[in-house]
């Protein structure tokens, strides 16, 4: 599904090279809920952002589904982009509009009427449990809820990926939770593939199947969950 190799990316900071990536190598299989976890500045921002060429790398190959991202053209990788929805730890919620026009929004660019629109956004607002919430702004919402509807939008386009970056972080540790519940019974229902980045090694440990430590742009352990815990 997502195949990384040999990744490196480095940046140009005030005349320092920082190496934010260093060598990293990451196979996401169909189904999985892959955790990658490490501290603050461990480069795992800056790795899942090459999964979409938000960031390209200064070495290495990208492919997911099948099709190798960084030689698409600019419309080619519009498409490619549309198969992998995004999380974060702020939301990025229009506070202006309502909860149901924020799901709408990335649908403007897809071929569905108004009506079927209207209809998509109702299923995606059930989905995540807040149907009733549809015509409140982002504001009267907890911030669990906003999560929520951030994962709603995200799935608009029925992506085949979800990457959650630091998506929880703001969250007290019973909407941590409840969030990645979600994320789990998603995985399960739609088969959506998750990535999950994170510093908190407990989230990964309640839904990952398989987890990568980085640190210092590297990553310095990985397997299946049992593996990793399981060693002294
Ligand atoms: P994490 O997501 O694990 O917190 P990041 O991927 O955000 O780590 O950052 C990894 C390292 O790369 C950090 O040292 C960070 O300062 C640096 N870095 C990330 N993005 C940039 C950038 N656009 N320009 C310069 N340095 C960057
Ligand atoms: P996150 O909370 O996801 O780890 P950050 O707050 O580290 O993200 O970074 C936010 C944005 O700033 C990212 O696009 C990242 O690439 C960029 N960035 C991070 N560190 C630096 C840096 N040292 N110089 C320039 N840009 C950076």
């Amino acid at each position: 599904m997502i195949q990384l190799k040999d990744i490196d990316v480095t940046f140009q900071n005030k005349g320092q090279t920082v190496t934010a990536v260093k060598n990293v190598s990451l196979t996401v299989n169909r189904g999985d809920i892959y955790g990658v976890v490490g501290y603050s500045g461990a480069g795992k921002s800056t790795l899942v952002r090459v999964i979409n060429r938000l960031q390209r790398p200064t070495a290495g190959t990208v492919e997911v589904s099948g099709q190798n991202i960084l030689d698409l053209s600019s419309k080619e990788l519009r498409t490619a982009r549309t198969k992998i929805g995004m999380i974060f730890q702020h939301f990025n919620l229009m506070t202006s509009r309502t909860i149901a026009d924020n799901v709408d929004y990335p649908l403007k660019g897809s071929k569905l009427s108004r009506a079927e629109r209207k209809q998509k956004v109702a299923h995606l607002l059930d989905l995540v449990g807040l149907s009733e919430k549809a015509e409140d702004y982002p504001a009267q919402l907890s911030g669990g809820q906003k999560q929520r509807v951030a994962i709603a939008r995200a799935l608009a386009n029925d992506p085949e990926i979800l990457i959650s970056d630091e998506a929880t972080s703001a969250l007290d540790p019973k909407t941590t939770s409840s969030i990645l519940e979600l994320l789990k019974r998603l995985n399960k229902e739609l088969g959506l593939t998750v990535v999950l980045i994170t510093h908190e090694m407990e989230a990964v440990k309640e839904i990952c199947n398989k987890v990568a430590v980085m640190d210092a742009g590297e990553i310095i352990e990985r397997g299946d969950l049992v593996t990793i815990f399981s060693k002294p």
